[in-house]
């Protein structure tokens, strides 16, 4: 429990001076990109100098980038919250995920027999399973199998390494697994932090994982690990089951699928 209560002192440190400092530093690069975009525009520029200042431009919208997924892992941004059925949300992103493992990793999916309304900004859940789905094939060079599960499930004791503590309750459970390389320990408790990489230099931006941290955060959801070098990944996410969620919704008919 220690050990627990210090990872998670730990992320929201590290959650606090990478918001903080994504916050104000796209300050300044919207200044950048504001005088730069009036540059450009001014008819009298030169060519050569509107080719210069095209590049800052560019570099700027990189930084953009950049500073968006901190402020994602710090949980700065906005929510679009709707109920719907998890099941279908990850349905919807099935065919973009198959796109993303390649040809030499299969996907398993495995719904959960009733649905499970949760009240999801959906764009930033299939972020998520895009992220994990990355990092799946990442870890399965030669191939393998990505499993996507959706259950019911009470939060139970978090087990190899969890970055918050959760509390009791009926959880929606997307379990992703994947049968590759698996990490260490190291990793293991070090894989949400922001720039934490151990993918070879322009591969990995160490980001993947700290979004998805945030994302899970802000939704009051809890991510457990299980991995050992070798023996392939599983994470589990949890998200906060909507009150009566197991029975009485089909008849509602809100979150069946058309
Ligand atoms: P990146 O993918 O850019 O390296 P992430 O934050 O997504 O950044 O992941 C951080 C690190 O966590 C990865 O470099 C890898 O070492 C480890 N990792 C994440 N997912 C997996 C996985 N499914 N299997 C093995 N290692 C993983």
């Amino acid at each position: 429990l220690e050990e627990q209560l210090r990872q998670s002192q730990k992320m929201e440190a590290i959650g606090q001076l990478a918001g903080g400092v994504a916050h104000d530093f796209n300050n300044i690069l919207m200044v950048i990109m504001g005088y730069g975009s009036m540059l450009t525009a001014d008819a009298l520029l030169a060519p050569p100098q509107k080719e210069k200042v095209e590049h800052i431009l560019e570099s700027a919208d990189k930084g953009a980038q950049l500073t968006a997924s901190l402020l994602a892992f710090s949980r700065k941004q906005v929510m679009k919250l709707e109920v719907v059925n998890l099941n279908d949300v990850i349905q919807h992103v099935e065919k973009f995920l198959t796109r993303v493992i390649g040809e030499d990793v299969q996907l398993r999916s495995v719904p959960s027999a009733s649905p499970l309304p949760v009240n999801v900004d959906c764009g930033q859940i299939e972020q998520v399973l895009m992220n994990l789905a990355t990092n799946a094939r990442d870890a399965m060079p030669k191939g393998g199998v990505l499993t996507i599960e959706t259950l019911h499930q009470a939060f139970e004791e978090p087990c190899v390494m969890p970055h918050d503590l959760g509390s009791p309750g009926v959880y929606a459970v997307i379990a992703v697994s994947d049968t590759g390389v698996g990490m260490d320990e190291n990793t293991r408790s070090r894989l949400f932090e922001p720039f934490f990489t151990t993918k070879e230099q322009g591969k990995g931006t160490g980001l993947g994982m700290s979004i998805v941290y945030g994302i899970v955060k802000q939704h009051n959801g809890v991510i457990n690990v299980y991995s050992e070098p070798g023996q392939g990944t599983t994470f589990r996410v949890y998200l906060p089951l909507m009150e009566g969620g197991e029975s009485g919704e089909r008849e509602r008919g809100s979150f069946a699928p058309p």
